[in-house]
């Protein structure tokens, strides 16, 4: 009979890279990392179900992630079969009041409740919400409301997702908040994602889309910027370099940053664990926008 232990190479691999996340988990446990989920993480089965275990991981060895999601094909998909034309302007969907009922439906009622039982089956225990849930979020008219119900935060107040987070519990919000009066508005995930991670003194604020993180050049993927700090990132908005749906994701980096978040990220939610790759690796996906906290 042999002695020696029963472990092959791969046993051996999965180990060492476990005992090497040891430092990040430390770092990171009892520390909030607001998600923003979308993009191809939320279309593609594969993906979906790596974003669902990474997010149940990340919970389980103690960080607190809170998961923001839009839900772009999904409401497209009902406004096409109820005959309503998509617009986008500046990267943001113009909201008539038609187009508002469809996006509440969609994103508070189906995609909410997705990927809350997707967190669920893989172990995790989440609650779905909406910006009207305990006031998480209120709503003001974005700019001089051309583009209808499209709202910005006007305020967060996050006192009813602290007590889910000291339970376990892992927040899945959807980006439907109510104005002053009640009624509900349309505002993009990012924004939302970028002001609850100021409000709740997040470490990291994650945005997963489906380019590689900002790039020099959008149509050149090897033009990936890596890091870059809050003056670079509006440098780059005011030269056009970025532009569309790119544009309310860097911003709501400078403005998260600004208050107080230490990090923001965007990464390429079509690679497989991308958010472990970021929490829990030097690997420096993505662009890492920084704030001064970090900086000299
Ligand atoms: P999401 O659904 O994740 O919110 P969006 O489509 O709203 O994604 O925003 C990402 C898009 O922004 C990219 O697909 C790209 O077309 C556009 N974009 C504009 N400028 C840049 C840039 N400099 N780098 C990367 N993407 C950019
Ligand atoms: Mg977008």
């Amino acid at each position: 009979m042999s002695l020696e232990p029963a472990m092959t190479t791969p046993d051996v691999l999965r180990v060492e890279v476990l005992s090497e996340a040891l430092p990040y988990i430390q770092r990171f446990r009892g520390r909030r990392v607001v998600i923003k989920y979308g993009g191809a993480a939320m279309v593609r089965e594969d993906l979906r179900d790596a974003v669902f275990r990474d997010v149940a991981l990340l919970a389980s060895v103690g960080v607190e992630p809170v998961v923001v999601h839009g839900g772009g094909p999904e409401i497209n998909q009902w406004l096409n079969r109820l005959s309503i034309e998509p617009v986008f302007q500046e990267g943001l969907r113009v909201t008539c009041p038609d187009t508002m009922d469809v996006v509440e439906m969609v994103l508070v009622g189906r995609v909410n409740k997705q990927i809350v039982n997707g967190l669920n089956r893989v172990g995790g225990r989440a609650v779905g919400l909406s910006g009207a849930d305990g006031g998480l979020v209120q709503a003001r008219t974005h700019g001089d409301g051309s583009l209808g119900l499209v709202g910005d935060v006007a305020q967060v107040d996050p006192s009813v997702i602290i007590p889910l987070l000291d339970q376990g519990y892992i927040p899945v919000i959807s980006s439907v908040a109510p104005n002053h009066e009640g009624q509900p508005y349309n505002i993009n995930a990012d924004t939302v994602a970028g002001e609850l991670a100021a409000a709740m003194d997040a470490e990291k604020l994650i945005l997963l889309t489906d380019t590689p993180g900002i790039l020099r050049d959008r149509d050149d993927p090897e033009s990936l910027i890596d890091q870059l700090s809050l003056s670079e990132a509006r440098e780059l908005i005011n030269d056009g370099v970025v532009a569309g749906g790119m544009v309310p994701k860097t911003e709501c980096c400078i403005r998260a940053l600004a208050q107080g978040v230490r990090a923001a990220h965007i990464l390429d939610g079509r690679v497989p664990h991308s958010l472990l790759l970021e929490v829990f690796t030097n690997s420096g996906i993505g662009t890492m926008v920084l704030g001064s906290r970090q900086q000299g």
